[in-house]
Protein backbone atom coordinates (compact mmCIF):
# COMPACT_ATOMS: atom_id res chain seq x y z
CA UNK A 1 0.00 0.00 0.00
CA UNK A 2 1.15 3.66 -1.03
CA UNK A 3 3.29 5.33 1.82
CA UNK A 4 2.32 9.31 0.80
CA UNK A 5 -0.80 11.02 0.43
CA UNK A 6 -2.65 11.70 -2.68
CA UNK A 7 -3.89 14.59 -4.40
CA UNK A 8 -5.38 14.41 -7.96
CA UNK A 9 -6.31 17.43 -10.19
CA UNK A 10 -8.62 17.09 -12.84
CA UNK A 11 -9.83 19.91 -15.04
CA UNK A 12 -13.13 20.69 -16.76
CA UNK A 13 -14.84 22.89 -19.13
CA UNK A 14 -11.71 24.07 -21.22
CA UNK A 15 -8.50 22.98 -21.84
CA UNK A 16 -5.65 25.41 -21.05
CA UNK A 17 -6.53 26.20 -17.63
CA UNK A 18 -3.10 25.98 -16.25
CA UNK A 19 -3.61 22.88 -14.46
CA UNK A 20 0.43 22.49 -14.44
CA UNK A 21 0.20 25.46 -12.89
CA UNK A 22 -2.04 25.23 -10.42
CA UNK A 23 -0.21 21.63 -9.56
CA UNK A 24 2.94 23.56 -9.43
CA UNK A 25 1.82 26.38 -7.11
CA UNK A 26 0.11 24.03 -4.42
CA UNK A 27 3.39 21.46 -4.77
CA UNK A 28 5.44 24.89 -3.60
CA UNK A 29 3.26 26.03 -1.01
CA UNK A 30 3.13 22.24 0.26
CA UNK A 31 7.17 22.02 -0.06
CA UNK A 32 7.37 25.46 1.68
CA UNK A 33 5.48 23.79 5.02
CA UNK A 34 8.99 20.94 4.96
CA UNK A 35 6.93 18.02 3.22
CA UNK A 36 8.48 16.50 0.40
CA UNK A 37 6.10 16.69 -2.32
CA UNK A 38 6.37 15.27 -5.89
CA UNK A 39 4.49 15.80 -9.02
CA UNK A 40 3.21 14.01 -11.91
CA UNK A 41 1.49 14.32 -15.39
CA UNK A 42 -0.48 11.66 -16.85
CA UNK A 43 -1.41 12.24 -20.26
CA UNK A 44 -4.60 10.79 -22.19
CA UNK A 45 -2.67 10.63 -25.93
CA UNK A 46 -1.60 7.52 -27.46
CA UNK A 47 1.77 7.97 -28.30
CA UNK A 48 4.06 6.19 -25.69
CA UNK A 49 5.82 10.00 -24.85
CA UNK A 50 5.89 13.44 -26.75
CA UNK A 51 9.48 12.73 -27.78
CA UNK A 52 7.88 12.31 -31.35
CA UNK A 53 5.32 14.98 -31.37
CA UNK A 54 5.88 18.35 -33.26
CA UNK A 55 6.13 21.18 -31.30
CA UNK A 56 3.23 22.61 -33.20
CA UNK A 57 1.25 20.08 -31.81
CA UNK A 58 2.29 19.93 -28.07
CA UNK A 59 4.56 22.77 -27.42
CA UNK A 60 8.23 21.93 -26.40
CA UNK A 61 8.89 18.46 -25.01
CA UNK A 62 11.08 18.38 -21.67
CA UNK A 63 13.67 16.03 -20.81
CA UNK A 64 14.60 14.98 -17.39
CA UNK A 65 18.41 14.10 -15.85
CA UNK A 66 17.66 9.99 -16.94
CA UNK A 67 16.80 10.74 -20.44
CA UNK A 68 12.87 10.62 -20.69
CA UNK A 69 11.15 12.65 -23.05
CA UNK A 70 7.72 13.91 -21.52
CA UNK A 71 5.67 17.02 -21.20
CA UNK A 72 6.42 20.72 -20.78
CA UNK A 73 4.21 20.60 -17.55
CA UNK A 74 7.28 19.12 -16.43
CA UNK A 75 9.30 21.94 -16.72
CA UNK A 76 7.03 23.90 -14.82
CA UNK A 77 6.93 21.46 -11.57
CA UNK A 78 10.73 21.40 -11.72
CA UNK A 79 10.94 25.39 -12.08
CA UNK A 80 8.68 25.96 -8.91
CA UNK A 81 9.75 22.87 -6.60
CA UNK A 82 13.86 22.41 -7.54
CA UNK A 83 13.36 18.87 -7.69
CA UNK A 84 14.21 16.91 -10.18
CA UNK A 85 11.75 14.51 -11.80
CA UNK A 86 12.52 11.66 -13.80
CA UNK A 87 10.59 8.82 -16.21
CA UNK A 88 8.27 8.07 -13.50
CA UNK A 89 6.74 11.48 -13.57
CA UNK A 90 4.95 11.23 -16.66
CA UNK A 91 3.16 8.81 -18.20
CA UNK A 92 0.64 8.69 -21.36
CA UNK A 93 -1.83 6.34 -22.18
CA UNK A 94 0.93 5.03 -25.16
CA UNK A 95 2.83 3.14 -22.46
CA UNK A 96 0.42 2.38 -20.21
CA UNK A 97 -1.15 -0.03 -23.04
CA UNK A 98 2.62 -0.74 -24.45
CA UNK A 99 3.37 -2.13 -20.82
CA UNK A 100 0.17 -4.05 -20.66
CA UNK A 101 0.03 -5.64 -24.44
CA UNK A 102 4.05 -6.31 -23.85
CA UNK A 103 2.58 -8.89 -20.87
CA UNK A 104 0.30 -10.03 -22.11
CA UNK A 105 2.27 -11.01 -24.92
CA UNK A 106 4.53 -12.69 -22.69
CA UNK A 107 2.02 -14.91 -21.05
CA UNK A 108 1.26 -13.28 -18.22
CA UNK A 109 -2.12 -12.95 -18.60
CA UNK A 110 -2.49 -16.55 -20.06
CA UNK A 111 -6.27 -17.35 -20.15
CA UNK A 112 -7.87 -14.43 -19.12
CA UNK A 113 -9.28 -11.26 -21.34
CA UNK A 114 -7.17 -8.51 -21.02
CA UNK A 115 -9.81 -5.50 -20.63
CA UNK A 116 -9.57 -1.57 -19.48
CA UNK A 117 -10.89 -2.57 -16.25
CA UNK A 118 -9.32 -4.05 -14.55
CA UNK A 119 -6.00 -4.11 -16.83
CA UNK A 120 -5.43 -0.84 -18.17
CA UNK A 121 -6.70 0.71 -15.03
CA UNK A 122 -4.58 -1.66 -12.50
CA UNK A 123 -1.75 -0.49 -14.81
CA UNK A 124 -2.44 3.44 -14.27
CA UNK A 125 -3.08 3.18 -10.65
CA UNK A 126 0.33 1.03 -10.32
CA UNK A 127 2.28 4.07 -12.14
CA UNK A 128 -0.15 6.44 -9.74
CA UNK A 129 1.51 4.71 -6.90
CA UNK A 130 4.81 4.59 -7.96
CA UNK A 131 6.37 7.45 -6.82
CA UNK A 132 4.48 7.22 -3.45
CA UNK A 133 5.93 3.80 -3.21
CA UNK A 134 9.35 4.79 -3.19
CA UNK A 135 8.88 6.62 0.29
CA UNK A 136 10.81 9.69 -0.46
CA UNK A 137 7.35 11.34 -0.57
CA UNK A 138 4.69 12.45 2.01
CA UNK A 139 2.96 13.63 -1.01
CA UNK A 140 2.08 12.76 -4.64
CA UNK A 141 0.27 15.63 -6.43
CA UNK A 142 -0.97 13.68 -9.75
CA UNK A 143 -2.10 16.38 -12.87
CA UNK A 144 -4.66 14.29 -14.76
CA UNK A 145 -4.11 15.94 -18.47
CA UNK A 146 -6.98 16.68 -20.90
CA UNK A 147 -11.02 17.14 -19.71
CA UNK A 148 -12.99 15.51 -18.00
CA UNK A 149 -15.49 14.14 -20.00
CA UNK A 150 -13.13 13.19 -22.90
CA UNK A 151 -13.29 9.92 -24.31
CA UNK A 152 -9.64 9.41 -24.03
CA UNK A 153 -8.92 10.47 -20.29
CA UNK A 154 -12.17 7.79 -18.61
CA UNK A 155 -9.77 5.16 -18.07
CA UNK A 156 -7.53 7.78 -15.91
CA UNK A 157 -10.63 9.06 -14.38
CA UNK A 158 -12.19 5.29 -13.54
CA UNK A 159 -8.79 4.58 -11.91
CA UNK A 160 -8.59 7.92 -9.99
CA UNK A 161 -12.35 6.74 -8.84
CA UNK A 162 -10.95 3.34 -7.81
CA UNK A 163 -7.88 5.07 -6.18
CA UNK A 164 -10.28 6.88 -3.19
CA UNK A 165 -11.06 3.75 -1.31
CA UNK A 166 -7.92 2.07 -1.90
CA UNK A 167 -6.12 4.95 -0.63
CA UNK A 168 -8.37 6.07 2.65
CA UNK A 169 -10.31 9.18 3.14
CA UNK A 170 -7.39 10.77 4.62
CA UNK A 171 -5.05 10.00 2.01
CA UNK A 172 -6.79 10.92 -1.03
CA UNK A 173 -7.85 14.64 -2.22
CA UNK A 174 -9.65 15.54 -5.56
CA UNK A 175 -9.33 18.57 -6.95
CA UNK A 176 -10.98 19.92 -9.89
CA UNK A 177 -10.16 22.82 -12.14
CA UNK A 178 -12.96 24.65 -13.64
CA UNK A 179 -13.54 27.94 -15.59
CA UNK A 180 -16.10 31.07 -13.97
CA UNK A 181 -16.62 32.52 -17.95
CA UNK A 182 -17.36 36.30 -18.17
CA UNK A 183 -20.78 37.44 -20.21
CA UNK A 184 -20.00 40.99 -21.02
CA UNK A 185 -22.96 41.08 -22.44
CA UNK A 186 -25.44 39.95 -18.89
CA UNK A 187 -22.64 41.76 -17.04
CA UNK A 188 -21.73 38.36 -15.05
CA UNK A 189 -19.35 35.25 -13.99
CA UNK A 190 -21.60 32.18 -14.97
CA UNK A 191 -21.33 29.59 -13.01
CA UNK A 192 -23.16 26.61 -15.10
CA UNK A 193 -20.26 25.18 -17.01
CA UNK A 194 -18.55 24.45 -13.56
CA UNK A 195 -21.88 22.91 -12.66
CA UNK A 196 -22.02 20.70 -15.82
CA UNK A 197 -17.95 19.62 -15.42
CA UNK A 198 -18.98 18.60 -11.59
CA UNK A 199 -21.63 16.87 -12.96
CA UNK A 200 -19.58 14.74 -15.49
CA UNK A 201 -17.12 14.25 -12.77
CA UNK A 202 -19.77 12.78 -10.65
CA UNK A 203 -21.28 10.71 -12.92
CA UNK A 204 -17.83 9.16 -13.37
CA UNK A 205 -17.88 8.40 -9.85
CA UNK A 206 -15.64 11.48 -8.57
CA UNK A 207 -17.01 13.92 -5.72
CA UNK A 208 -14.29 16.75 -5.72
CA UNK A 209 -13.06 17.87 -2.02
CA UNK A 210 -12.34 21.38 -3.87
CA UNK A 211 -13.07 23.76 -6.61
CA UNK A 212 -10.15 25.73 -8.03
CA UNK A 213 -12.12 28.62 -10.47
CA UNK A 214 -10.55 29.98 -12.72
CA UNK A 215 -11.69 33.37 -13.13
CA UNK A 216 -11.35 36.83 -14.86
CA UNK A 217 -13.00 38.39 -11.73
CA UNK A 218 -13.29 37.78 -7.88
CA UNK A 219 -15.86 35.27 -7.41
CA UNK A 220 -18.44 37.14 -5.34
CA UNK A 221 -19.58 35.41 -2.13
CA UNK A 222 -23.18 35.01 -3.78
CA UNK A 223 -21.25 33.37 -6.07
CA UNK A 224 -19.12 30.87 -3.73
CA UNK A 225 -22.25 29.72 -2.18
CA UNK A 226 -24.41 28.96 -5.66
CA UNK A 227 -20.90 26.81 -6.65
CA UNK A 228 -20.63 25.22 -2.86
CA UNK A 229 -24.25 24.26 -2.95
CA UNK A 230 -24.94 22.75 -6.53
CA UNK A 231 -21.22 21.33 -6.45
CA UNK A 232 -21.25 20.01 -2.78
CA UNK A 233 -18.20 21.60 -2.16
CA UNK A 234 -17.58 23.18 1.20
CA UNK A 235 -17.64 26.81 0.49
CA UNK A 236 -14.13 27.22 2.00
CA UNK A 237 -13.12 24.91 -0.74
CA UNK A 238 -14.37 26.84 -3.36
CA UNK A 239 -11.04 28.14 -4.39
CA UNK A 240 -10.67 31.43 -6.70
CA UNK A 241 -7.95 31.46 -9.12
CA UNK A 242 -7.79 35.21 -10.49
CA UNK A 243 -5.78 35.51 -14.18
CA UNK A 244 -2.34 37.08 -12.61
CA UNK A 245 0.11 39.11 -14.03
CA UNK A 246 3.02 36.51 -14.10
CA UNK A 247 2.70 32.43 -13.57
CA UNK A 248 5.17 32.66 -10.54
CA UNK A 249 2.16 34.87 -8.76
CA UNK A 250 0.12 31.57 -8.41
CA UNK A 251 1.45 30.27 -5.30
CA UNK A 252 1.04 33.43 -3.71
CA UNK A 253 -2.79 33.80 -4.58
CA UNK A 254 -3.07 29.80 -3.59
CA UNK A 255 -1.67 30.94 -0.40
CA UNK A 256 -4.46 33.68 -0.02
CA UNK A 257 -7.37 31.82 -0.83
CA UNK A 258 -5.68 29.18 1.78
CA UNK A 259 -5.68 26.38 -0.77
CA UNK A 260 -2.76 24.60 0.75
CA UNK A 261 -4.75 24.52 4.27
CA UNK A 262 -7.63 23.51 2.72
CA UNK A 263 -5.69 20.25 1.23
CA UNK A 264 -3.76 19.69 4.74
CA UNK A 265 -6.93 19.53 6.24
CA UNK A 266 -8.43 16.95 4.14
CA UNK A 267 -5.36 14.95 4.42
CA UNK A 268 -5.56 15.26 7.87
CA UNK A 269 -1.72 16.64 8.40
CA UNK A 270 -0.95 18.65 10.88
CA UNK A 271 1.01 21.39 9.78
CA UNK A 272 4.85 21.55 9.91
CA UNK A 273 4.85 25.31 9.74
CA UNK A 274 3.67 28.15 7.72
CA UNK A 275 5.03 27.88 4.19
CA UNK A 276 8.40 29.36 4.53
CA UNK A 277 8.15 31.65 0.96
CA UNK A 278 10.16 34.84 1.22
CA UNK A 279 12.43 33.55 -1.38
CA UNK A 280 10.08 33.64 -3.72
CA UNK A 281 8.39 36.96 -2.83
CA UNK A 282 11.88 38.39 -2.77
CA UNK A 283 12.34 36.44 -6.57
CA UNK A 284 8.91 38.03 -7.11
CA UNK A 285 9.83 41.67 -6.15
CA UNK A 286 13.07 41.45 -8.39
CA UNK A 287 11.15 40.29 -11.21
CA UNK A 288 8.38 43.17 -11.27
CA UNK A 289 10.91 45.69 -10.45
CA UNK A 290 13.67 45.65 -12.75
CA UNK A 291 16.26 48.63 -12.99
CA UNK A 292 16.99 47.95 -16.68
CA UNK A 293 16.49 46.28 -19.86
CA UNK A 294 17.16 44.68 -22.55
CA UNK A 295 16.07 43.21 -26.08
CA UNK A 296 17.04 39.48 -26.56
CA UNK A 297 16.59 38.07 -30.43
CA UNK A 298 15.51 34.70 -30.22
CA UNK A 299 15.72 32.70 -33.75
CA UNK A 300 13.60 29.80 -34.15
CA UNK A 301 11.02 27.90 -36.79
CA UNK A 302 8.76 27.16 -34.31
CA UNK A 303 7.88 31.20 -32.86
CA UNK A 304 4.07 31.19 -34.02
CA UNK A 305 3.84 28.53 -30.85
CA UNK A 306 5.06 30.12 -27.94
CA UNK A 307 5.19 26.65 -26.10
CA UNK A 308 7.40 25.32 -28.20
CA UNK A 309 10.59 27.49 -26.13
CA UNK A 310 8.52 27.56 -23.08
CA UNK A 311 12.11 26.48 -21.30
CA UNK A 312 13.93 29.09 -22.98
CA UNK A 313 11.23 31.69 -22.52
CA UNK A 314 10.84 30.52 -18.40
CA UNK A 315 14.98 30.85 -18.21
CA UNK A 316 14.70 34.23 -19.70
CA UNK A 317 12.34 34.93 -16.90
CA UNK A 318 14.65 33.93 -13.88
CA UNK A 319 17.86 35.18 -15.15
CA UNK A 320 16.09 38.50 -15.55
CA UNK A 321 14.95 38.36 -12.17
CA UNK A 322 18.39 37.61 -10.95
CA UNK A 323 20.03 40.71 -12.86
CA UNK A 324 16.81 42.84 -12.19
CA UNK A 325 16.53 43.30 -15.52
CA UNK A 326 13.31 43.26 -18.21
CA UNK A 327 14.14 40.80 -20.77
CA UNK A 328 12.04 41.48 -23.88
CA UNK A 329 12.01 38.54 -26.59
CA UNK A 330 11.63 39.41 -29.73
CA UNK A 331 10.46 35.91 -31.14
CA UNK A 332 12.09 36.02 -34.70
CA UNK A 333 11.28 33.19 -37.20
CA UNK A 334 14.61 32.26 -39.06
CA UNK A 335 13.34 31.13 -42.31
CA UNK A 336 12.18 34.91 -42.58
CA UNK A 337 15.98 36.17 -42.08
CA UNK A 338 17.73 36.98 -45.03
CA UNK A 339 21.44 38.28 -46.06
CA UNK A 340 19.72 41.47 -47.19
CA UNK A 341 17.33 42.14 -44.06
CA UNK A 342 19.64 40.51 -41.63
CA UNK A 343 21.19 43.86 -40.60
CA UNK A 344 17.91 45.50 -40.46
CA UNK A 345 15.90 42.83 -38.24
CA UNK A 346 18.45 42.27 -35.50
CA UNK A 347 19.87 45.40 -35.37
CA UNK A 348 18.17 46.58 -32.33
CA UNK A 349 18.71 43.28 -29.90
CA UNK A 350 20.91 43.45 -27.66
CA UNK A 351 21.74 39.97 -27.76
CA UNK A 352 21.04 37.15 -29.89
CA UNK A 353 19.67 33.33 -29.08
CA UNK A 354 19.51 30.92 -31.83
CA UNK A 355 17.21 28.22 -30.67
CA UNK A 356 17.50 24.04 -30.80
CA UNK A 357 15.46 22.23 -33.65
CA UNK A 358 15.53 19.90 -35.55
CA UNK A 359 15.70 19.13 -39.73
CA UNK A 360 16.48 21.98 -42.34
CA UNK A 361 13.64 24.74 -42.22
CA UNK A 362 15.14 27.76 -41.45
CA UNK A 363 18.43 26.79 -41.08
CA UNK A 364 20.17 29.64 -43.80
CA UNK A 365 18.31 32.66 -41.57
CA UNK A 366 20.15 30.98 -38.51
CA UNK A 367 23.46 30.95 -40.43
CA UNK A 368 22.74 34.61 -41.47
CA UNK A 369 22.03 35.40 -37.02
CA UNK A 370 25.35 33.84 -36.30
CA UNK A 371 27.05 35.90 -38.60
CA UNK A 372 25.50 38.77 -37.75
CA UNK A 373 25.91 38.60 -34.11
CA UNK A 374 29.50 36.78 -34.56
CA UNK A 375 30.98 40.16 -36.79
CA UNK A 376 28.88 42.51 -35.02
CA UNK A 377 30.07 40.80 -31.76
CA UNK A 378 26.42 41.19 -30.25
CA UNK A 379 26.40 38.53 -27.35
CA UNK A 380 25.55 35.58 -28.77
CA UNK A 381 24.01 32.12 -27.57
CA UNK A 382 23.43 28.97 -29.14
CA UNK A 383 21.30 25.84 -27.95
CA UNK A 384 22.12 22.30 -29.22
CA UNK A 385 21.21 22.96 -33.24
CA UNK A 386 22.28 26.83 -32.51
CA UNK A 387 25.74 25.75 -31.42
CA UNK A 388 25.94 23.56 -34.24
CA UNK A 389 24.84 26.28 -36.46
CA UNK A 390 27.62 28.59 -34.71
CA UNK A 391 29.68 25.79 -36.27
CA UNK A 392 28.71 25.54 -40.00
CA UNK A 393 28.56 29.30 -40.05
CA UNK A 394 32.31 29.56 -38.71
CA UNK A 395 33.30 27.18 -41.05
CA UNK A 396 31.81 28.04 -44.25
CA UNK A 397 32.80 32.13 -43.67
CA UNK A 398 36.23 31.84 -41.71
CA UNK A 399 37.66 28.51 -42.38
CA UNK A 400 36.86 28.84 -45.68
CA UNK A 401 35.18 25.36 -46.25
CA UNK A 402 32.54 25.90 -48.58
CA UNK A 403 28.94 24.05 -48.53
CA UNK A 404 30.32 22.97 -44.38
CA UNK A 405 26.92 21.83 -43.20
CA UNK A 406 25.52 18.78 -40.73
CA UNK A 407 24.90 15.74 -42.07
CA UNK A 408 21.72 16.37 -40.54
CA UNK A 409 21.21 18.56 -43.45
CA UNK A 410 23.23 17.52 -46.26
CA UNK A 411 24.56 14.20 -46.41
CA UNK A 412 26.68 14.55 -49.24
CA UNK A 413 28.71 17.75 -47.66
CA UNK A 414 32.87 17.75 -48.13
CA UNK A 415 32.72 19.13 -44.95
CA UNK A 416 30.33 17.27 -42.10
CA UNK A 417 31.63 19.62 -39.58
CA UNK A 418 28.63 18.24 -37.42
CA UNK A 419 28.19 14.56 -38.10
CA UNK A 420 25.98 11.63 -36.43
CA UNK A 421 27.48 9.81 -33.81
CA UNK A 422 28.93 6.49 -34.10
CA UNK A 423 26.28 4.35 -32.24
CA UNK A 424 23.62 6.76 -33.79
CA UNK A 425 23.77 5.32 -37.51
CA UNK A 426 21.96 2.32 -37.38
CA UNK A 427 19.25 3.34 -35.02
CA UNK A 428 15.75 3.26 -37.44
CA UNK A 429 13.52 4.01 -34.54
CA UNK A 430 12.23 7.40 -33.57
CA UNK A 431 11.23 6.96 -30.10
CA UNK A 432 13.69 7.67 -27.43
CA UNK A 433 16.53 7.12 -29.34
CA UNK A 434 18.62 10.34 -29.44
CA UNK A 435 21.33 11.11 -26.95
CA UNK A 436 19.09 12.05 -23.66
CA UNK A 437 19.69 13.30 -20.70
CA UNK A 438 22.05 14.30 -18.21
CA UNK A 439 26.07 13.75 -18.96
CA UNK A 440 28.70 14.73 -17.54
CA UNK A 441 30.97 17.91 -18.75
CA UNK A 442 35.00 19.04 -17.89
CA UNK A 443 35.25 22.87 -18.70
CA UNK A 444 38.50 24.09 -19.23
CA UNK A 445 39.85 26.82 -16.70
CA UNK A 446 40.31 30.23 -17.07
CA UNK A 447 37.70 30.05 -20.25
CA UNK A 448 34.40 32.13 -20.24
CA UNK A 449 32.63 28.58 -19.69
CA UNK A 450 34.42 28.49 -16.30
CA UNK A 451 33.93 31.56 -15.59
CA UNK A 452 29.89 31.36 -15.93
CA UNK A 453 29.70 27.69 -13.97
CA UNK A 454 32.54 28.49 -11.35
CA UNK A 455 34.04 24.88 -11.90
CA UNK A 456 35.09 22.31 -13.56
CA UNK A 457 32.32 19.80 -13.32
CA UNK A 458 28.98 20.02 -14.82
CA UNK A 459 26.65 17.91 -15.08
CA UNK A 460 23.39 18.98 -18.08
CA UNK A 461 20.63 17.38 -20.30
CA UNK A 462 21.06 16.64 -23.72
CA UNK A 463 18.30 15.61 -26.48
CA UNK A 464 20.39 15.13 -29.92
CA UNK A 465 21.68 12.91 -32.87
CA UNK A 466 24.29 15.25 -34.29
CA UNK A 467 27.80 16.27 -32.74
CA UNK A 468 30.27 18.50 -32.78
CA UNK A 469 33.29 16.34 -35.52
CA UNK A 470 36.33 16.16 -33.71
CA UNK A 471 38.31 15.71 -36.56
CA UNK A 472 37.79 19.53 -37.28
CA UNK A 473 38.33 20.68 -33.70
CA UNK A 474 42.20 21.31 -34.87
CA UNK A 475 41.00 24.00 -37.76
CA UNK A 476 38.72 26.15 -35.52
CA UNK A 477 40.54 26.18 -31.63
CA UNK A 478 43.53 27.17 -34.44
CA UNK A 479 40.78 30.27 -35.61
CA UNK A 480 40.01 31.21 -32.29
CA UNK A 481 36.60 28.85 -32.01
CA UNK A 482 37.50 26.44 -29.35
CA UNK A 483 35.94 23.54 -27.28
CA UNK A 484 35.72 25.05 -23.56
CA UNK A 485 34.00 21.95 -22.42
CA UNK A 486 33.75 18.28 -23.29
CA UNK A 487 32.55 14.76 -21.96
CA UNK A 488 35.17 13.09 -20.15
CA UNK A 489 34.26 9.58 -21.02
CA UNK A 490 33.80 10.12 -24.74
CA UNK A 491 35.39 13.51 -25.58
CA UNK A 492 32.77 14.86 -27.28
CA UNK A 493 32.38 18.83 -27.58
CA UNK A 494 29.76 19.80 -25.06
CA UNK A 495 30.75 23.88 -25.11
CA UNK A 496 32.20 25.96 -27.83
CA UNK A 497 32.98 29.68 -27.87
CA UNK A 498 34.75 32.43 -29.57
CA UNK A 499 37.71 34.30 -28.47
CA UNK A 500 37.89 38.41 -29.29
CA UNK A 501 34.23 38.39 -29.07
CA UNK A 502 32.47 39.98 -25.98
CA UNK A 503 30.32 36.85 -25.47
CA UNK A 504 29.90 34.02 -27.95
CA UNK A 505 28.66 30.43 -26.39
CA UNK A 506 27.24 27.67 -28.04
CA UNK A 507 26.49 24.26 -25.86
CA UNK A 508 25.41 21.02 -27.13
CA UNK A 509 23.52 20.51 -24.44
CA UNK A 510 19.62 22.21 -23.42
CA UNK A 511 20.48 24.43 -20.19
CA UNK A 512 17.15 25.58 -19.99
CA UNK A 513 15.90 22.54 -19.14
CA UNK A 514 17.78 23.13 -15.33
CA UNK A 515 16.50 26.61 -14.73
CA UNK A 516 14.50 27.30 -11.95
CA UNK A 517 12.97 29.93 -9.76
CA UNK A 518 15.85 29.09 -6.44
CA UNK A 519 18.57 28.66 -9.24
CA UNK A 520 18.21 30.33 -12.07
CA UNK A 521 20.90 28.88 -14.74
CA UNK A 522 24.19 30.18 -14.93
CA UNK A 523 24.35 30.68 -18.60
CA UNK A 524 21.18 32.50 -19.15
CA UNK A 525 22.10 34.72 -15.63
CA UNK A 526 25.38 35.87 -17.61
CA UNK A 527 24.10 36.00 -21.23
CA UNK A 528 21.79 38.27 -19.80
CA UNK A 529 24.61 40.51 -18.02
CA UNK A 530 26.52 40.55 -21.28
CA UNK A 531 23.59 41.50 -23.03
CA UNK A 532 22.96 44.38 -20.66
CA UNK A 533 26.93 45.26 -20.92
CA UNK A 534 26.60 45.26 -24.72
CA UNK A 535 23.22 47.69 -24.02
CA UNK A 536 25.04 49.97 -22.03
CA UNK A 537 28.27 50.11 -24.17
CA UNK A 538 26.25 50.95 -27.66
CA UNK A 539 24.28 53.45 -26.16
CA UNK A 540 27.77 55.67 -24.53
CA UNK A 541 29.24 55.48 -28.15
CA UNK A 542 26.34 56.66 -30.12
N1 LIG B 1 18.84 18.40 -34.83
C1 LIG B 1 20.03 18.44 -34.04
C2 LIG B 1 20.47 17.05 -33.60
O1 LIG B 1 19.72 16.13 -33.59
C3 LIG B 1 19.86 19.36 -32.84
C4 LIG B 1 18.82 18.92 -31.87
C5 LIG B 1 18.40 20.00 -30.91
O2 LIG B 1 18.58 21.19 -31.17
N2 LIG B 1 17.77 19.60 -29.81
O3 LIG B 1 21.60 16.88 -33.23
Amino acid sequence: MAKAKYIFVTGGVTSSLGKGIIAASLGKLLQARGLSVTIQKFDPYINVDPGTLNPYEHGECYVTDDGAETDLDLGHYERFLNVPTSQDNNVTTGRIYYDVIQRERAGDFLGKTVQVVPHITDEIKNNFYKLGDTGKYDIVITEIGGCVGDIESLPFIEAVRQARPELGPNNFVSIHLTLVPYLSAAGELKTKPTQHSVKELLEAGIQPDILVCRSEYPLTQDLRRKLSLFCYVPLNCVIEALDAETIYDVPILMRKERLDERVLSKLKLKYKREPKIDHWKEYLGKLKNPTEDVKIGLIGKYVELKDAYKSIAEAFVHAGAENECKVQVSWIHAEEITSENVAKTLDSLDGILVAPGFGERGIEGKLHAVKYAREEKIPFFGICLGLQCAVIEFARNVLNMKKANSTEMDQRTKYPVIDIMEDQKNITDMGGTMRLGAYDCSIKKGTKAYGVYGHVKIKERHRHRYEFNSKYLQAFEDAGFKATGKNPDSDLVEIMELEDHPWFIGTQFHPELKSTVLSPHPLFVKFIRAAVTHKTSSTTIN
